[in-house]
């Protein structure tokens, strides 16, 4: 369970991006809503420890979050956005760097690693630079690097972005089943993305989680 508590964020040049958000996600499968700009990439880079919030708690399975980070990036699976620079490494040994940092074991990675290329679609291309994919493929690499050392806490910043329907539907099943056991956040401006996928959702505009509870609920008046 995640929990946030009062969490806000102001931006250098005054961009109020998390205006007190307080917050209980269950288990399973979370779909967060909102239009461009409303802070959703703001609030997953939060919760992914990647920048601090000026005030407030977040807590993942009662482990506050800000006060043991390495605790949390160990259960953390994170898919951002949009990856800055990659470094000029391949496929493969980009997805064992990142094991590495997962602090998972050699070989297991290397299973690991060998099950999501497939899961991917990217086992042909395993030996050439993500910086040569194109944007449906590293949205792809993105996928498994996030999925890799199977994370208590999947955070997924618009997953379904530059995929075909075929690898959207693939995804949703495999997000289906890995569900099971774990949180998994994922965010879109798209009803019909997490309509299917999410009992849970949580909306949010102008920095403000404006309504949040069961799907069904949520998306009749729309
Ligand atoms: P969303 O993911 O819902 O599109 P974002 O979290 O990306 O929303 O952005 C929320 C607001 O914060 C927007 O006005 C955006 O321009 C602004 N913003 C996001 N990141 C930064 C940043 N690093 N510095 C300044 N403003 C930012
Ligand atoms: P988006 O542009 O769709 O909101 P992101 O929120 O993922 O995309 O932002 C990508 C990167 O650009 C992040 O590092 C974020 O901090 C930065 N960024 C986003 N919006 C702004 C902004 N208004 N001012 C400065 N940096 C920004």
């Amino acid at each position: 369970m995640l929990t946030m508590t009062d969490v806000s964020k102001t931006y250098s040049d005054g961009t109020k991006a998390l205006n007190d958000i307080s917050l209980t996600l269950p288990a399973g499968m979370v779909g967060l809503l909102g239009p461009n700009g409303a802070g959703k990439s703001s609030l997953m880079r939060t919760l992914a420890c990647l920048q601090a919030p000026d005030s407030g708690q977040i807590s993942f399975n009662n482990t506050d979050i800000q006060q043991s980070p390495q605790r949390l990036r160990e259960q953390l699976g994170y898919l951002p956005q949009s990856f800055g620079v990659y470094p000029h490494m391949s496929c493969v040994a980009l997805l064992e760097h990142i094991a590495a940092l997962k602090k998972i074991p050699r070989k297991q990675a290397k299973q690991q690693i060998e099950e999501l290329l497939t899961l991917t679609n990217l086992t042909a291309f395993a030996g050439k630079r993500v910086s040569t994919f194109s944007g449906g493929m590293r949205q792809r690499f993105g996928i498994a690097q996030a999925l890799l050392g199977d994370p208590k806490l999947l955070i997924m910043d618009e997953p379904t972005a530059g995929l075909d329907p075929q690898e959207r539907q693939r995804l949703h099943s495999v997000l289906i089943r890995l569900s099971q056991n774990k949180l998994v956040l994922l965010s879109t401006h798209i009803v019909e993305d997490i309509e299917h996928l999410c009992p849970h959702a949580a909306i949010m505009m102008q920095g403000a989680i404006v309504d949040s509870g069961a799907i069904p609920a949520l998306i009749a008046p729309m």
